[in-house]
């Protein structure tokens, strides 16, 4: 099966080279050329425009900004629609909101393509070693032929229902763990304020029932202050806009969220949008 992937900034160059290693011919696309070199490396095909991809290829996955990119790629010009023939795929996993991905999927069908959106839980080396956790809705045909592919990107998939419930359950897990860091930032600041011993206050979190592997993975970097980018800090506090618009749209009342979007929207004013989101240390106490 020939696959086509667009969007290869942190996650997807890593997912588009475990396609190649599962040993399928790949098409991709970037808006800035330059990120396609490693993979052409790798044997990929670099397209010019996102339709010569969705035009070659059985499947084409995307990996996208934000609603915004994965709009302008999907239905702009020379995008996704324009290249689609009747039948073919199309998977975005970004993440974005049920109506972004709803217009998409709308469009995607009206020119005979099917349409599944398949937002991922994981971070870069989870997408380095193809064990993300996919969250799929939409076509059931599309995701049961995407399968294989999907499991070269992901060590556990679900498939959520319609087109929508695939976006709001990615912006649920999202929410929680934007809060969670944002309680964690809270807690460091208060301990080193209080003169506690912050690698101690680690080993008490980890021993007991508040352990996990990102208070694990990212406490002794964030106390170290090395915020080298896996999870980029202007993605999370986009995701806590869209959680807090589902929210507002459910009439859910969200107000842990809404702090940790204050706290994430002081991080982007403060010029660390393009930090890791654990970077929210360095503003906790501004
Ligand atoms: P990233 O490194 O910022 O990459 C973003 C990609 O989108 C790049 O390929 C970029 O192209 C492209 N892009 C941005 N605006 C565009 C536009 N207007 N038109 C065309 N292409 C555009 O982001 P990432 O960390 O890989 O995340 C991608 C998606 O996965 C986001 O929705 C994010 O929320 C989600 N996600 C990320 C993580 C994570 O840990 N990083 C985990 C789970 C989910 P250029 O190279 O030209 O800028």
């Amino acid at each position: 099966m020939r696959l086509g992937f667009v969007g290869l900034g942190i996650m997807g160059a890593p997912m588009a080279l475990n396609l190649i290693k599962g040993g399928h011919e790949l098409t991709m696309w970037n808006r800035t050329a330059a990120a396609c070199e490693p993979l052409v490396q790798a044997g990929a095909r670099m397209a010019d425009t996102p339709a010569v991809v969705a035009s070659e290829c059985d499947i084409t996955f995307a990996m996208l900004a934000d609603p915004e990119a994965a709009r302008a790629v999907a239905l702009g010009p020379d995008g996704i629609c324009d290249g689609l023939a009747a039948g073919r795929g199309y998977v975005d996993m970004s993440t974005v909101d049920a109506a972004t991905s709803g217009r998409i999927s709308v469009a995607v069908e009206a020119c005979g393509g099917r349409f599944l959106e398949a937002p991922v839980s994981g971070t870069r080396a989870p997408a380095e070693q193809g064990t993300l956790i996919i969250l799929a809705a939409g076509d059931e045909s599309l995701y049961k032929e995407a399968a294989g592919a999907l499991d070269l990107m992901g060590k556990k998939r679900t498939f959520a229902g319609e087109v929508g419930q695939g976006a709001r359950l990615k912006l649920v897990v999202n929410m929680i763990m934007g809060g969670m860091m944002s309680a964690f930032c809270e807690g460091l600041t208060l301990a080193r304020e209080s003169q506690l011993d912050t690698t101690e206050l680690l080993d008490i979190l980890d021993a007991g029932a508040l352990g996990n592997p990102m208070f694990r993975g990212k406490g002794p970097q964030m106390l170290a202050g090395n915020y080298a980018v896996a999870f980029p800090l202007k993605h999370m506090q986009k995701d806590l806009r869209l959680a807090l618009e589902l929210g507002h749209d459910l009439q859910v009342k969200l107000p842990t969220a809404g702090t940790a979007n204050d706290a994430f929207v002081r991080a982007l004013a403060a010029g660390d949008a393009d930090l890791d989101f654990s970077a929210l240390l360095r503003t906790q106490n501004d």
